[in-house]
């Protein structure tokens, strides 16, 4: 197995901005001490997508103006700031994969695997879930650095990608164990 950790819209304007999930403070301790230093540490490599809207995008009809291309709505929260090593992805869509060039990459690279973290865990998570799970790639969510807008919402998320994705809904401390293990 091999893993990569995506980071879904851990953005200034998902977090603290315009469509703030007030949720997101949930899993920003468990990203940022635990999850991302013990992959960048066992060579799994962590993968931002990230929202980065132009004026034309069909989605801001749904949602109005958000994580606008280069404005700091659209940056990464400070406290999960991308390491040198770390990939960048911008993406349009709520799928990390549409128009993004995500999967060629991820199979550069080896992966097979994918470890889905970030917001929300009902639509962007779930979009990208499917577009990996499309791709032929495993899919595993550990579900204490997946969040929603609300309670419902994340667990309702959960239940479809166990459901729908066959997706292994795990934790960061069993994640790390795992490759603490395999290392
Ligand atoms: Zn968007």
């Amino acid at each position: 197995m091999s893993d990569a950790v995506i980071v879904i819209d851990m953005l200034n304007d998902f977090v603290t901005g315009k469509i703030e999930a007030e949720r997101a403070q949930n899993i920003i301790p468990t990203l940022r001490d635990e999850l991302l230093p013990a992959a960048r540490a066992h060579d799994v490599p962590v993968i931002y997508a990230n929202d980065a809207h132009r004026p034309e995008d069909f989605e801001l009809e749904v949602w109005g103006e958000h994580a606008m291309r280069g404005t700091a709505g659209a940056a990464v929260i400070p406290e999960l700031e991308p390491e040198a090593d770390d990939h960048i992805f911008e993406k349009r869509f709520y799928d990390a994969f549409y128009g993004t060039g995500l999967d060629q990459h991820l199979r550069s690279l080896g992966v097979d695997r994918l470890v889905m973290t970030g917001l929300h865990t009902n639509m962007c998570v779930r979009h990208s879930s499917a577009t990996g799970f499309f791709n032929g790639y495993e899919i595993i969510v550990p579900k204490d650095c997946v969040d929603a807008f609300t309670e419902d919402e994340h667990e309702n998320g959960l239940d479809y990608l166990e459901r729908v994705y066959n997706a292994d809904l795990t934790t960061a401390a069993a994640l790390i164990e795992e490759w603490e293990a395999a290392a």
